[in-house]
Parts: C-alpha cells; structure tokens; sequence
C-alpha cells in the first residue's frame, strides 16, 4: 500500500507579535491541578472517580450556561463497558458530559477531550511497575485536554459573538480503554453526525514545549486545516508538525471513522506518560494558554466560513489495524514528533518484548521481521502480520551504533 505520511515542521522565530493573554494561565493551572488531584483518584473510567470528574465538568458546563446534550436531558451520556479486573470481565457503567452551545444554527462544531484517566492502575496501561492502587493523576493525560474542553467552552459562551455554528463540548470517557466514549457517542449521537461540520479534540496539549512544537493530527483530513492554520500559528509565534492521518490514539478518530473532518492537538509524550509521576506540577500552563488561543482562532475562522471545511480521506495506511486489532506488541511508546526514519521509542514498559530484547528509550528501531521500518505505518503493518510467541530480528540506532537484536512477541 502506498504510503501517504508524512511529516514536517515550520520553525517561525522572529516575529515580536504579542498580544493580550485571550486564556489566563492561572486559570488552567486551577482545573488542571483539581482534575489531577487525588480526589479524582486518577478518572478511572466506571469508578467514582469517574463519577467526581464528570459532576466537575457538568458543573462548569451549567454554569457557562450551556445546554444538557446528554440523555434524558442530562448532562450525561451513560455507556457500558466490560473491564478485565484481576483476571474477571465485569460489565460497567461510563459516562460521556455533553454540553450545547446553542446558536440555533444548522451545523455545529464538536469540541473535545477525554476525561478519563487509568485510576488507580485495576484496568490496563499502567506503565508505572507494581501500579496497583496507585493514583494515576493523568495531569497531562489528559487533565489537559479536559481542562481545554472547559476553557473553550468558557470562551465562546462568554464572548459577544453569536457564532454561525453551535458548538458541542464533549468529556469522553472509556477513551484509555480503546477510545469507548467516542465510539459510543459516534454511534449512538445526541445531534444527527450529518449536521457535524468538523471535531476538535485535544488529548495531553500540558507540555508544550518550544523547541518540539505542538503536533497536530489529521491535517489531512480537510483542505481547510492547511490555509487556516500556519497563518495563525505564525502571529503566534508557534512551531508545529503535521500528521495527515485521521487515525490516530485518541478520540477524533471515531469521528474521522464516519467521515467529519477532524484535528487532533497534542505536545508530545514523555517519561511520565502513563506513569504514576504524570502530575500537574509538570504541566506548562502558559504554552497551554498559547494552544488554546490557536484552537480558538481555528474555531472562529471556521465559524466565518460560509462553506463546510469539506471531508478529505487522509493518508491512512494502517486501516484495518488499528493498535486493539493487534495480537502482539513491542511495548514501546513512539516518539510521534521524531520526523527522521525509523521509529523512535520515546518509552519501554517493563517486561515486554522490547524491553526483554534489550531496546531501550532514544533507540530508533530500523527494521524489524525484515522489514524496513521508516514510519509507525510500517511497524504497525509488522505488528499486524505477526503472532504471540514468534521471534523476529529487530535492527536499531542507538546514538550512531547500529544494533541487531532477537525479539519475542
Ligand atoms: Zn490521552
């Protein structure tokens, strides 16, 4: 299959534009240090910790005067989901917050974020050793993103403007678990999806930093993005790699899926993701403030545009093979900003294949069961053809030195 990816980065340095703060830092910081907190006891999905968050967000939701566009007339849109806990499947209940910035107008805009996080370490993805019952605080993932969802929702209701589409603001749950929330909402939608003009979704935009620049997702899924985009982020100074796939780990992929032209803001993955140390005092409030300024700016210029941004299949060659497809894992986290060849492990979990074959962080695995790896899609596609137990050689950089290793899936 061909393969459409690609990535670059625009560097823009010298411009002295300022401007008065649109997002207060301050503010950002408060969400974000309460959603991170202990007593979210890390957004477990179908856990009362959960339950904590999605109160927190219906109420920031009322009191910004937004509609409930949940079920029954709720705040609210419950979902089941079957969690394995300590070796038994258990049917539960998760929940969607859904709040409706009603312009009366036909289309409408989706903005969104998970909220749910992995607890305290009972359902799966811990990265941290001996994870049980401990709070994984989620500050960046995506007590971030979360923390967005609110923040726009307090700029739109609270501006002068009536904008010419409504605006729907989503907390996704069940999104650690295989992007549930989103999937279920996407099926099963409180507005009809053909009314949907684009979706907006932000998963860990709390590290931005400016020598790796922001990384935005699904540029290829609408011409617009392209002749929005670099004019804003060059008034803000800020530096950004593209990644036109629709797919990708997080929620705006269940939109993507049913053809809605989509984005996708992230800052990058780090050592602390999915660990137990991913908190709040690790997060950059103010290049948050500066994200969620360049995500208003694309919401308004869309909101004038008289035509819809217009639905583009994206590059996407690892259709079919999504990560939940897969029998076997490496147990590594790509560095999804690194633009060289190969794949970059930006994190290993212990006791995996990789880990257990001796690859280690800042490796760039080149080939692998004899393929040669320049993108994700082509490690994706090796994941994919393969089986638990099978051995495979493995070639990788480390520094300039090229390695060859055996692994077992
Ligand atoms: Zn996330």
């Amino acid at each position: 299959m061909k393969k459409i990816f690609f990535v670059f980065t625009l560097l823009f340095i010298s411009n002295q534009w300022t401007a008065a703060q649109t997002f207060n830092p301050s503010d950002i910081k408060k969400h974000v240090d309460l959603l991170a907190s202990d007593a979210f006891e890390g957004r477990g999905t179908a856990t009362l910790g959960e339950i904590k968050t999605a109160n927190y967000l219906a109420d920031q939701f009322k009191n910004l005067g937004l509609k409930p566009a949940g079920t029954n007339g709720t705040y609210f849109q419950p979902f089941q989901v079957i969690m394995g806990i300590d070796g038994f499947a258990h049917q539960m209940t998760a929940r969607n917050v859904i709040g409706f910035l009603d312009n009366g107008a036909e289309k409408t805009i989706v903005i969104g974020g998970h909220y749910d996080h992995l607890g305290k370490g009972y359902q799966t993805g811990s990265l941290s050793p001996d994870s049980k019952n401990l709070i994984h605080n989620g500050a960046d993932d995506n007590a971030s993103g979360t923390t967005g969802v609110i923040e726009l929702a307090k700029y739109f209701a609270g501006n002068a403007v009536k904008e010419k589409h409504n605006l729907l603001f989503i907390g996704f749950s069940g999104e650690e678990l295989g992007l549930l929330g989103s999937k279920y909402y996407t099926e099963s939608p409180t507005i009809p999806l053909k009314s949907i003009s684009a979706m907006i979704n932000m998963d860990m935009i709390g590290r931005y930093n400016t020598d790796k620049g922001l990384i935005i997702s699904g540029w290829g899924t609408s011409a617009a993005w392209g002749k929005i985009i670099p004019d804003l982020a060059r008034k803000q100074n800020m530096k950004y790699t593209i990644d036109s796939s629709g797919v990708g780990a997080s929620d705006h992929t269940s939109f993507y899926l049913k053809d809605i032209p989509v984005l996708q803001f992230f800052t990058g993955t780090h050592s602390d993701y999915h660990k137990t140390s991913d908190d709040s005092d690790k997060i950059n409030a103010e290049g948050e403030a500066d994200i969620l300024k360049l995500i208003a700016g694309v919401l308004e210029k869309l909101d004038n545009k008289k035509e819809d941004p217009g639905f583009l299949t994206a590059g996407n060659p690892h259709a079919g093979a999504t990560t939940s497809n897969f029998k076997v894992t490496l147990g590594v986290m790509p560095d999804y900003s690194f633009s060289g060849k190969g794949l970059k492990i930006d994190a290993v979990s212990k006791a995996r294949p990789a880990e257990i074959a001796g690859i280690q962080a800042g490796d760039v695995i080149t080939k692998l069961g004899g393929k040669t790896i320049n993108t994700i899609y082509d490690y994706m596609e090796v994941l994919g053809a393969h089986e638990k137990g099978q051995q495979v050689e493995a070639e990788f950089l480390r520094g300039t030195e090229r390695k060859v290793v055996k692994v077992i899936f």
